[in-house]
């Protein structure tokens, strides 16, 4: 890995050179010779790794989709052939590796034990796939570290500061990064697994005895657990950056949470966000500001982002509208290349210094649409309409008059080849004229994901909070779908 103090002043010019010069000797001496997936597409494609130059060659490589790498009941275990594994004895079966160390000596296997030797998995989330599994060397280990280290300093947080981490504990990316991050910048952290491992109460405890002056969360369970705080007239004067994770956080939601700091004793709390993904195995971090977005930061001689027209493929232009496509670079255990992300970065990719904080590494907008969600449903008997159901995160999370919400689908008498219901489940934020917010979220949800509710129902908050799961659940129930199989 590179000097990140380095990378964050380099011109783009030199970085792109960096990333041409990582991507040639990534794909000539590990996937060519170590991913049995991708040395197969290379073949297939005629792609000769010792002539590719650099990015501009990468095109030429198919892309990987979702379901390429996902497991099925057929072939369980196929994510294995996207492990660079360069021989078997190394990454199974460890008995080769006594001759080894008698021809080769005792720090060479230590060595590729260090690089290729998986020790660490995170899974996908996935509700439409079977869970897939990303496995992490100690070297990528190293990397997940470094990334949180750039995270907390694109975020201005120090080894002054008192982290209190809420995420949830799983094996997923956002629970690790976070774990990881802090070790790297030898912050003092309390790594609580969040009010479904240690109690709500207890959580809001840690927060006055701990006087954290970082908390990091998953955005709908935060604010949650703040209300339940003003409700109980908790002291969270310590705290002033939030950091959230694991979903988009829509601007509504960020000044919801502000004023729920306030009320909490602490002033102009800064809300911050991260973008991850498992297939990259980091996240990263959007630059703060208070008012306006400039994207997150990106890690150059980690990985190598595209965007690409959704539809065709074809590569848009800096700044463009277009889907991420993410490569990884000097990678080991799981790498995949030219990954479709289904994330839609409404602002592109941008190469020019941050305005915000003068650093030259790339950015991705921070307008980034999650397509990962997208359903097809049959709202008129002729034909099957595409909706993206995160389309009602933003819009529902933000809404000054909702408190919390429950999307359910179901099918019109329970029949499964009826037609597809939608319903909103929702509780107000305090008194509110019913009709006239029924009205307004209708008309907003026809807008942004071009359906019509089938109904509303309206509930009082602590049926609603059960109703989601907030306490009980790894992550809150916002979609349900009912429909029969
Ligand atoms: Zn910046």
């Amino acid at each position: 890995m590179e000097s990140w103090e380095k990378l964050c002043k380099m011109p783009y010019k030199a970085i792109r050179e960096m990333q041409d010069r990582k991507l040639r000797a990534f794909l000539a001496n590990q996937i060519y010779r170590y991913s049995p997936y991708y040395e197969e597409r290379l073949k297939e494609h005629g792609i000769d790794p010792f002539k590719v130059k650099g990015i501009e060659d990468l095109r030429h490589l198919p892309f990987t989709y979702k379901w390429d790498i996902a497991p099925t009941d057929e072939e369980p275990r196929k994510t294995r052939d996207f492990v660079i594994r360069p021989d078997e004895e190394v990454s199974e079966k460890y008995g080769h590796l006594a001759e080894m160390s008698l021809t080769s000596g005792k720090g060479m296997v230590e060595e590729r034990y260090f690089d290729f030797k998986p020790v660490h998995i995170h899974f996908t989330t996935g509700r439409t796939a079977l869970p897939t599994p990303f496995v992490y060397s100690k070297r990528d280990l190293a990397n997940l570290s470094e990334s949180g280290y750039r995270l907390l300093d694109v975020f201005g947080v120090t080894s002054d500061d008192v982290v209190l981490n809420c995420f949830p504990f799983a094996p997923h990316l956002a629970f690790w990064q976070a774990y990881f991050a802090c070790e790297k910048m030898n912050v003092s952290a309390f790594h609580s697994g969040g009010g479904k491992a240690v109690g709500t109460g207890n959580l809001m405890d840690a927060f006055e005895y701990l006087r954290p002056t970082v908390a990091v969360f998953i955005p709908g369970y935060c604010y949650y657990f703040l209300r339940e705080a003003v409700r109980r007239g908790r002291d969270f004067s310590s705290l002033k950056k939030v950091f959230f994770g694991g979903e988009r956080v829509p601007p509504g939601l960020k000044d919801k949470i502000k004023e729920l700091f306030r009320q909490l004793g602490a002033e102009d709390v800064m809300v911050l966000a991260t973008y991850g993904m498992t297939e990259a195995k980091v996240a990263w971090a959007e630059c703060p500001s208070h008012e306006e977005y400039h994207g997150y930061h990106l890690y150059p001689d980690f990985e190598i982002f595209e965007t690409v027209d959704p539809d065709s493929g074809e590569p848009v232009r800096e700044g463009e509208e277009g889907e991420i496509v993410y490569t990884a670079l000097d990678w080991r255990g799981t790498a995949v290349l030219r990954y479709r992300t289904g994330d839609i970065a409404k602002g592109g990719l941008l190469y020019e210094p941050c305005p915000n904080c003068g650093r030259t590494i790339p950015r991705i907008s921070s307008d980034i649409q999650r397509r990962s969600e997208v359903k097809e449903f049959s709202l008129t008997k002729v034909k099957g309409t595409l909706v993206n159901l995160n389309n009602f995160f933003p819009l529902l999370m933000g809404h000054p008059d909702i408190e919390e919400w429950q999307i359910e689908l179901r099918k019109r008498n329970d029949d499964p080849f009826d037609l597809d219901e939608i319903y909103l489940h929702l509780s107000t934020k305090g008194e509110v004229d019913q009709d006239r917010l029924m009205a307004d979220v209708r008309q907003k949800i026809v807008r942004d994901t071009e359906v019509s509710l089938t109904g509303v129902f309206f509930k009082p908050l602590p049926e609603m909070v059960a109703q989601l799961g907030m306490e009980t659940e790894l992550k809150e129930k916002r979609i349900v779908d009912n429909r029969p199989d």
